[in-house]
This record gives structure tokens, C-alpha cells and sequence, in this order.
């Protein structure tokens, strides 16, 4: 059975409310599940882009903290260092974090960067599983911005693209991308092809960032998984938005 969240209700101007269905439970960060079993508590950020110490006091407690791409914004190892230590300085207990199109040097030398996080766990095109619950992050985009080169993670909308989200596991739960899907949140510039590649997968959760400051966006389709189960992580220089929070129910408990 598909189970669903109505994220733009929780990240709506006019208003947060709690909504839930089946083991998914999205909340205004303030309340708590009252459901049996276990809850993980899920904080969702995004392109902070080098702006982390303002929100810090605005980033909600939590089991697991998820960081969507773009913390710096060129991949400076000052600034990676940096980013680093406000995550150790956070209480969650599992930090998950991806790399976006400003993380120079995180695709090509990907694990050198790698390992100055050491504060998170990096995705990369790869899984992490936290008490049941399966996570899948990857850093792809489509936006070709730079006049003589291409930026980090950069690539090809279509077969190119269709062969990165093909890596995507057919079970994941919770799935983490740095770009949006086509017409979600994606001021245009999402991609097709992650659009069907989520639709088929049909994950509880879709975290993206990447497109600042879109609440809403492209095509408002009715009834639409993404409509229902996406999020935007927020911008941390000039948003007033809250992270996303919500609960996602340990299988079995
Ligand atoms: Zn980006």
C-alpha cells in the first residue's frame, strides 16, 4: 500500500499541519507521534551554502539529521572543515548527508573529500539502512551553468540521467536527491527522468534541494506521489522556512 505525507500542507505560507498516514507521520516540528512503536524523528535541511552557523539554533532536535547538497559553494576544504564541525556540534544521532553542484572536487575526487566529513555519512550514489529504515542518496543534476567547464555531478538530462537513477533501489524508503524531479518544487529545472524513476520506485519520502526558494512549483498536479511526499530542504541564507520534519515508523516496531 503506497503511504503518504502531505508535505506541501507542512511547508505551505499559509499554515503547517499535522498530517499522517500508515508509518509516515509529517509534523510541524514541534508536536510528537503519538503511535505505538518506534519513531525516528527525521530533520531535513538543504543548501545552506556556507550559512550554517545562522540556522543552527533553528535546526529542531532529532535521530537523523539529512543534509540535501549544497553546504558549501565551491567545495572550499576550509569550508567543508567548517561544515563539518557545525554537523558534530548538532545532537542527531545519524547525520546523512549528500554532496550538491557547489561541492567542487566531490565527484572526481570524491573520497578525499569524502573524508573530511567525518562528522556525517556521505551517500553517493549509495545506501545506508538506520533500524530497518532504507536511505539512498545521489548527487545528480542537470544544470550546465559554467562557460568552460561543468560542474560538479553534472549530467546529460536523459540517457545519462536515466542510467543514475537507475541505481536507485526498488525498496528504498527514504530517498535523497539533490535535484528535484520534473515539476515539483523545481522552478523548471527539475528532471524528467528522476520524475519517473521515483514514480516507479515509490519511496515514502523524496528529499531534494537544489532549487531555492520554491515552494511550490512547475505543474500542480492532483493526486501525484510527489505531491504528496516530496520536500524541498530549505535555504539556509535567506529562508524563513523551518527544515522539514517528520517521523518515519523503525519496520517492525
Ligand atoms: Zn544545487
Amino acid at each position: 500500500m503506497r503511504r503518504i505525507i502531505n508535505a506541501f500542507t507542512n511547508i505551505s505560507l499559509f499554515g503547517r499541519e499535522e498530517t499522517k498516514s500508515g508509518d509516515v507521520l509529517l509534523e510541524n516540528a514541534v508536536n510528537s507521534p503519538d503511535e505505538t512503536g518506534i519513531w525516528l524523528k527525521f530533520v531535513v535541511i538543504s543548501d545552506t551554502h556556507e550559512e550554517m552557523a545562522k540556522i543552527m539554533n533553528r535546526i529542531p532536535d532529532g535521530d537523523v539529521l539529512i543534509h540535501c547538497g549544497d553546504f558549501t559553494n565551491h567545495g572550499d576544504e576550509e569550508r567543508v572543515r567548517e561544515f563539518n564541525d557545525q554537523l558534530a556540534q548538532l545532537p542527531h544521532r545519524r547525520k546523512v548527508v549528500i554532496a550538491g553542484n557547489h561541492e567542487n572536487g566531490f565527484d572526481a575526487q570524491f573520497y578525499e573529500k569524502a573524508k573530511l566529513l567525518t562528522a556525517c555519512e556521505l551517500l553517493n550514489d549509495t545506501s545506508i539502512e538506520i533500524e530497518g529504515i532504507k536511505l539512498y542518496g545521489s548527487s545528480w543534476h542537470t544544470m550546465n551553468y559554467r562557460l568552460f567547464s561543468t560542474p560538479p555531478f553534472y549530467c546529460e538530462p536523459g540517457e545519462e540521467t536515466r542510467e543514475k537513477w537507475a541505481k536507485i533501489p526498488d525498496n528504498v524508503d527514504i530517498l535523497i536527491t539533490h535535484q528535484p524531479p520534473k515539476g515539483f518544487l523545481d522552478g523548471r529545472y527539475g528532471d524528467v527522468e528522476l520524475l519517473k524513476a521515483v514514480e516507479a520506485r515509490n519511496p515514502k519520502f523524496h528529499c531534494f534541494g537544489h532549487v531555492h526558494g520554491w515552494l511550490r512549483g512547475g505543474e500542480q498536479r492532483e493526486n501525484d506521489f510527489h505531491q504528496r511526499s516530496s520536500v524541498q530542504g530549505f535555504w539556509g541564507i535567506s529562508s524563513t522556512r523551518p527544515p522539514i520534519v517528520f517521523y518515519f515508523k523503525v519496520p517492525g516496531s
